[in-house]
């Protein structure tokens, strides 16, 4: 998986590289999908949700530049797999997921890997998460209509943002990186994610929140 899909498809940062090498991807979906875990695409976790495709996630963290120190916002916990790579390559990790059965589920999961420097909280994510603010990098692991304003402001000086942007169908990944007096952007390619839902995302349908 890392090689075919990974490095051949340009991630360098070897943290990333040996991140990706070091969490056993099949043990985040359920036991029926092991075999197509290590797959070129995105897998069914339930509610409806997805765990990424694995070069996306690679892509992603590669993008925060992590240096090991950092405190990380994580919007879309889904299986914990990002969480997980996340939490080898900084300081602590702060995920949000909106429903608690998948919340939950993580949780077990990252437990079962001592994956102690992840906390995982059941909330709409689009708000950020504010007792914690500010944040070093935020990424987003669902589509979202727009870049929330309120994530923006949860960024500390220097710090980077990675979210995908676009419609219910189709995004395009988008860095912003918070300048002292301005924000520079910078766009890293096309992908689908399932709906960012919350007061700064797509519209609530339902009463799941
Ligand atoms: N990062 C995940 C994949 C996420 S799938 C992984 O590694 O498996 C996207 C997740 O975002 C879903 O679980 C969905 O419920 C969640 N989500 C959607 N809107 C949200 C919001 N406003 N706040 C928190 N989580 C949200």
């Amino acid at each position: 998986m890392v090689e075919r899909q990974v490095i051949a498809r340009g991630v360098k940062d070897p943290a990333v590289i040996e991140a990706m090498l070091r969490v056993p991807r099949h043990l985040f979906v359920e036991e029926a999908l092991r075999g197509q875990a290590y797959g070129d695409y995105p897998l069914p976790i339930g509610e409806k949700q997805t765990i990424s495709q694995p070069y996306i996630v690679a892509l992603m963290t590669e993008a925060l530049a992590l240096t090991g120190s950092e405190r990380v916002l994580e919007v879309g916990t889904g299986s914990g797999y990002q969480a997980s790579i996340l939490s080898l390559l900084s300081e602590k990790v702060y995920s949000v997921e909106r429903i608690s059965r998948v919340a939950n589920n993580a949780r077990k999961i990252l437990d079962s890997f001592y994956c102690s420097n992840v906390l995982v909280r059941v909330a709409d994510g689009t708000r950020g998460w504010l007792d914690e603010a500010p944040f070093d990098a935020i990424m987003v692991t669902a589509g979202a209509p727009k870049v929330p304003d309120s994530l923006v402001a949860q960024l500390c000086v220097g710090g980077r943002l990675v979210i995908p942007v676009g419609d219910e169908e189709v995004q395009e990944l988008i860095k912003i990186t918070k300048m002292k007096d301005r924000l520079q952007t910078e766009r890293l390619g096309g992908c689908r994610f399932v709906k960012l839902i919350g007061a700064n995302g797509w519209e609530v349908k339902g009463n799941r929140c």
